[in-house]
């Protein structure tokens, strides 16, 4: 495990941008090229940055930018887990993230609205 041992900042930087594959430009998304957690995000542990507690990807390269970790955390304007770009990553507390997830349909479990089921031949009793 070298990230583990990732003696400064500006040895980490550089190790850090060798596994973000950056070749589409300053406005793509630059993926994470290491190991991923199933939902896509890279997760990498380095002494530098929260004393080597695993990280997302995302707020690594947030931290690299901007010089600390995003005060929440660090999410995507561009909806693509591995992205590493800084451009793409702001930082939002959950709350802002949950709705915005259910602004454009993605969230699941109490967030979501009702499929409507099409289902309109019960007749409806109101209790009043
Ligand atoms: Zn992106």
């Amino acid at each position: 495990m070298r990230e583990r041992h990732a003696r400064s900042l500006e040895t980490f930087r550089t190790w850090f941008w060798t596994r973000v594959d950056s070749s589409g430009g300053p406005t793509a998304c630059w993926p994470y090229l290491g190991s991923k957690l199933p939902a896509g995000y890279g997760q990498i542990s380095a002494k530098v940055i929260r004393g080597g507690k695993l990280t997302n990807t995302q707020d690594v390269a947030y931290f690299l930018e901007h010089g600390s970790l995003p005060q929440h955390q660090g999410n995507h304007t561009c909806d693509n887990p591995p992205c590493c770009n800084p451009a793409h990553i702001f930082d939002a507390p959950q709350l802002a993230n949950v709705r915005d997830s259910v602004k454009k349909g993605r969230a699941r479990g109490r967030f979501s609205k009702p499929k409507p089921t099409g289902d309109f031949s019960r007749p409806v009793v109101l209790k009043i």
